[in-house]
């Protein structure tokens, strides 16, 4: 439910607004946009009529008509911004994770996190746990993985973005005071892994599901937000369609759709949404001018010799590259911006 404040509400009339709305049960998200004042009571208010709040003070109250209720822009309209241990990501921002697909050893995370790092890169990713098709794959160094990225961190001054597969590892994470938990494709609707990273405040990376709408993903980001943690960011990386010439389908049209119906940031995986090296440095063009966010590129020191996704990713020399193109290709989308 939105409540839309008068201009000339009275101190004593908002105080008893928000004495009613803490009487049900529910919370009050008070946000002061360009065009009016708004509350949003979070909460399930289906069986609350909208003229209960109709009170003294109140311009209107309307119900939000979307699912995905606190993630809507109907309920907040200005952009999140979230804070990734001093690294914010959202509207007015760009930030590029990269890192190999899979933490490998520890000279390999240190070798690619210093170039990255030269390169532009302002957050480090590696899996520890890996979600593989195969039994028979590579599954992850598991504990010493976080290790190594935890050590990278400190050393380079990166934050350190890994994927959570179950809510059991939520303790181990925070041992290693993990910057960003990842969920992963497979897991975006692991219902209750997302209630629980609610009920932490650490940053959530949520990919889109491999055929996951865009309703079924925002509804999963309300899993997170409703239940207490705003900082999530989403990101796209390409879905299964009827096409096989490529791993994915880079759905761009969801990044300039999310951006109209919901407040979070969202960035794109160019690498898994291709699976194909040769398609990544177009694809993450394509993404910065559809408006995203940011990006999340897989970079290996020996991309043919990688324990996972070997196709994808690109050398640091290719990455730096990739950087500097980007870098041109904001600034002349940043000076349009003006005409
Ligand atoms: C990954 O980031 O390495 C990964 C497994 O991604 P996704 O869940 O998008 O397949
Ligand atoms: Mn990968």
């Amino acid at each position: 439910m939105i409540i839309t404040l008068k201009d000339d509400m009275k101190p004593e009339q908002y105080t008893s607004l928000l004495e009613r709305i803490k009487s049900k049960g529910f919370e009050a998200n008070f946000d002061r946009g360009k065009e009016a004042t708004v509350i949003g009571v979070r909460g399930d208010t289906r069986k609350i009529e909208e003229n209960y709040f109709m009170v003294d003070g109140v311009k209107s109250v309307k119900r939000v008509s979307k699912r995905w209720k606190e993630v809507s822009r109907e309920f907040k309209n200005a952009d999140t911004i979230v804070d990734v241990s001093g690294v914010k990501l959202g509207n007015g921002y760009f930030n590029v994770i990269a890192g190999p697909c899979s933490v490998e050893s520890e000279e390999q995370i240190m070798d690619v996190a210093e170039k990255v790092k030269k390169a532009g890169a302002t957050l480090l990713r590696g899996g520890a746990f890996k979600p593989r098709s195969s039994p028979y794959d590579f599954q992850g160094l598991g504990e010493p993985a976080l290790e190594i990225l935890a050590k990278a961190r400190d050393k380079f001054n990166l934050p350190i973005v890994t994927e959570i597969m179950e809510a059991e590892h939520l303790e181990l994470f925070s041992t290693y005071d993990i910057d960003m938990y990842q969920v992963g494709a497979r897991n975006m609707q692991n219902f209750n892994l997302l209630k629980k990273l609610g009920s932490i405040n650490k940053p959530v990376l949520l990919k889109r599901g491999l055929s996951g709408t865009i309703d079924e993903w925002l509804s999963c980001a309300e899993y997170i937000v409703a239940n207490g943690n705003p900082n999530v960011v989403l990101c796209e990386r390409g879905i299964r369609t009827f096409e096989t010439a490529y791993r994915n389908v880079l759905d761009l049209n969801a990044v300039a759709y999310v951006k109209e119906v919901s407040h979070l940031p969202i960035i794109v995986d160019p690498s898994h949404a291709t699976g194909k090296l040769s398609l990544v440095p177009d694809m993450s063009k394509a993404a910065v001018a559809a408006g995203a966010h940011g990006l999340l590129l897989e970079v290996h020191p020996d991309p043919k010799n990688a324990l996972s996704d070997a196709n994808q990713q690109l050398t640091p020399e290719q990455f730096s590259k990739l950087m500097k193109d980007i870098t041109l290709l904001s600034g002349i989308l940043y000076l349009q911006s003006f005409d």
